[in-house]
């Protein structure tokens, strides 16, 4: 058996505080002269590119064409890099403990599964200094739709297992959101799902387990596969 975690980001590892929106009102008010153009759009477990097809339907009532989804996000990137400098992200708490824990394990490796594309997701873990904790992921320019974005980051896990090992591995998405879960659902995974992001245990019911934050991750990976060595916080 062998275990690959794919994180989500934004309200699972870390929280940019309001960075990815306040980029994306940028991007609007300086290709189409519209302020605060995503204020009453839910941004959680959403995608780049699905976010901006959703101002565009919302603002200008048609969708965006694919060369201004692609020039959207990069000029979004640039901006989110600036908003990233400004205010920096802050990592949830127990996050680098329970990678560091999860990391030491034969059998288990970690990957992503963002909406973020991919340039956005590195800035971010970057800045986290988690970049390093993840050998493999599922980005937002895979797809604009999450349970794509996912079975890519489970395909890209796969092949990194061993090959006796591959017909036997279990992916588990970790996410903060209903969307993290359906598309953990599509694709075949299992699906823990935190509460760090806003969302409540009731709305994330759907999940096979729910975490008030990721400190209670290794108990729970203990007590499903036993082989694991137990947790403990430093
Ligand atoms: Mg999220």
């Amino acid at each position: 058996m062998h275990v690959l975690y794919l994180f989500d980001i934004d309200g699972t590892l870390l929280r940019a505080d309001g960075a990815g929106r306040r980029a994306f009102d940028r991007v609007m008010l300086a290709h189409h002269g519209i302020a605060q153009a995503s204020h009453d759009i839910q941004f959680g477990g959403k995608t780049d590119r699905w976010l901006v097809d959703e101002v565009y339907q919302a603002r200008l009532h048609r969708a965006a064409r694919t060369a201004e989804v692609d020039a959207f996000i990069a000029d979004y990137l640039v901006l989110l890099d600036e908003e990233l400098q400004a205010k920096p992200l802050r990592v949830l708490p127990d996050v680098v403990a329970c990678l560091r824990w999860l990391q030491q394990l034969p059998n288990v490796t970690l990957g992503v599964a963002t909406g973020n594309v991919r340039r956005g997701a590195e800035l971010k873990l970057a800045q986290a200094g988690l970049t390093d904790m993840f050998v493999f992921g599922g980005w937002g320019c895979d797809s604009a739709d999450r349970p794509t974005l996912v079975q890519r980051a489970v395909e890209r896990g796969r092949d990194l297992v061993p090959p006796a090992q591959r017909t036997n591995t279990f992916p588990i998405v970790v996410g903060d959101t209903v969307h993290d879960i359906a598309a953990a659902r599509m694709a075949g995974a299992h699906a823990c799902a935190v509460t760090t992001g806003g969302d409540s245990r009731s709305t994330l019911a759907a999940a096979d387990v729910v975490f008030d934050g990721l400190g209670e991750l290794p108990a729970w990976h203990a007590a499903k596969f036993p082989t694991a060595t137990p947790f403990s916080i430093e």
